[in-house]
């Protein structure tokens, strides 16, 4: 998922740390530029609980443990499906502080949930750890491959699973030394990138007793999520033909690319009549292997996106019928398979005001000089502004929608969810590209990550202290779903799990 907008600096007060913690941000006072960061922020509120602090406290104590896991996972880098040692590292950390944990649920093997206490409430955070093909690089602010062709962690997972379990261990601290009750529950959620691992854990049941779930993202900013991520369908689109020699007797053949290329032609002669929220793109896996053959198989791979699944469940149908069509006319046979999809967000604005006003709570993050070098050099050798470490917290309002989807979306129709991102890299470098693995691998990263952990840690003592704060999330997700039935688009059946 892909996390990036472009932002006006925070206001002057927040920035100074003097927000009041149950207040939002007053997104009228703009200035131009950041103040100078002061010292290191002291995560102080007269209102923060015993709990709270202590929390927040635990996160700092475990930092080194944590900077050392995210670390592991990121020289690990392995991808959707594969996270082998990824998610064992990150289910023995989470077993050796006392988590009962459950490994190779949703039939992945690389999925678990850890969870510890009893009781309600229940609440859950995730983490994912899957890397992306194709993006080693050293924790060096130029394009360098750590494994020249290998993975790396473009989106930022190692940091990603890493946070939510410092987060998820913070709150068992407070379980049990007695001053929370419940139940916390941590989710290793693979191949974010790929199939969407979440889908089936819903798909599942696993998210059926929890009653608010938490996930962060790194990002170049930080704020809590009040924009949604787009719905999704994947979709297989096969053409069987006839074969011949394709001049000796071609009346004999019927080619399956011809079936293809028709049915593509189509989608783009839609592509003027859809709403300018949806997005259509494609890939053609199969067209044949010799012109003198003619093609009896061809395949295509399409993702429909839109704001809303209602409208990919329309341009579905209406991508059905193009495949038909386009069969009709070239005497071919088409197969539209759905592979998978996901929802869009469904946002909760109670959940997304407290994740805020824990972030102010915290203060702005603090980049060294020798970091915030780093972030301008990576800005440099991108192309890009060298405006450094975004450094503030975003206002809720305002936020710009962004395209990409995110298999949070299923949970969030299954359970009220709260999403917050953290800046990880630097301000408007590229996404799933090399930048983002270099600053996770080094302290620019390490601190976002601390910085996510602990706002979630906040937020989850928030909603343990809080019944009435848990009711209105619980509320306002009951009423924003109102009479939808969530049916997710994977296919019934086991994942698709590599074969080797
Ligand atoms: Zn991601």
């Amino acid at each position: 998922m892909r996390r990036m907008r472009l932002a006006p600096w925070m206001p002057a007060l927040l920035l100074a740390g003097l927000a009041s913690p149950s207040g939002h941000a007053d997104v009228h006072s703009v200035p131009r530029e950041p103040p100078a960061a002061a010292g290191e922020p002291m995560a102080q509120q007269p209102q923060a609980t015993v709990a709270k602090q202590s929390a927040v406290n635990a996160v700092d104590r475990q930092a080194a443990e944590l900077t050392a896991l995210s670390d592991r996972v990121w020289a690990y880098a392995e991808i959707a499906l594969r996270e082998h040692r990824s998610a064992a590292a990150l289910a023995d950390h989470a077993e050796r502080q006392g988590f009962r944990v459950q490994r190779g649920v949703a039939g992945m093997p690389t999925a678990f949930v850890a969870t510890y206490g009893k009781g309600r409430p229940v609440i859950g955070v995730m983490g994912e750890y899957d890397a992306l093909p194709g993006l080693s690089q050293k924790a060096l602010p130029e394009k360098t491959p750590l494994v020249e062709g290998g993975a790396g962690h473009g989106c930022g997972h190692n940091l990603f699973g890493a946070a939510s379990l410092g987060a998820a261990i913070a709150i068992k601290e407070q379980i049990e030394a007695g001053r929370l009750k419940g139940t916390v529950v941590f989710f290793g959620t693979p191949a974010e990138e790929d199939v969407g691992g979440k889908t089936y854990m819903v798909r599942d049941g696993l998210f059926r007793d929890v009653d608010a779930v938490l996930a962060w993202h790194p990002s170049d900013e930080t704020q809590a999520d009040m924009t949604s991520s787009q719905a999704m369908v994947d979709l297989a689109v096969e053409f069987r033909g006839k074969s011949a020699h394709a001049a000796y007797d071609p009346w004999n053949a019927r080619s399956a690319v011809d079936g293809l290329e028709l049915f593509l032609h189509g989608v783009n002669l839609m592509r003027e009549h859809i709403r300018p929220s949806s997005r259509m793109h494609y890939t053609i896996v199969a067209g044949g292997q010799v012109p003198n053959v003619v093609p009896e198989y061809a395949k295509g791979w399409l993702w429909l996106r839109d704001w809303k699944r209602s409208e990919v469940d329309d341009l579905l149908a209406r991508t059905r019928k193009l495949a038909e069509g386009a069969a009709l006319m070239t005497g071919t046979a088409a197969t539209v398979t759905v592979q998978g999809g996901n929802w869009e967000t469904l946002l909760n604005e109670a959940g997304a005001r407290l994740l805020q006003a824990n972030l102010l709570w915290l203060g702005p993050a603090v980049f060294t000089e020798q970091e915030q070098a780093f972030a301008r050099q990576v800005q440099r050798a991108t192309g890009v502004p060298e405006k450094g470490m975004f450094t503030g917290v975003k206002p809720l309002e305002g936020q710009q929608a962004e395209g990409g989807s995110t298999d949070v979306g299923d949970v969030s129709w299954v359970v009220p969810t709260l999403h917050v991102s953290v800046a990880t890299s630097p301000l408007g470098a590229p996404w799933h590209a090399w930048p983002v693995v270099a600053s996770g691998g080094m302290s620019i990263g390490h601190k976002g990550m601390l910085r996510a952990a602990k706002v979630m840690a906040a937020t989850m003592v928030d909603l343990y202290e809080q019944p009435e704060t848990l009711a209105a999330v619980q509320s306002e997700f009951r009423t924003r779903k109102g009479d939808t039935t969530y049916v997710p688009y994977v296919p019934d059946g086991p994942p698709p799990l590599p074969k080797d």
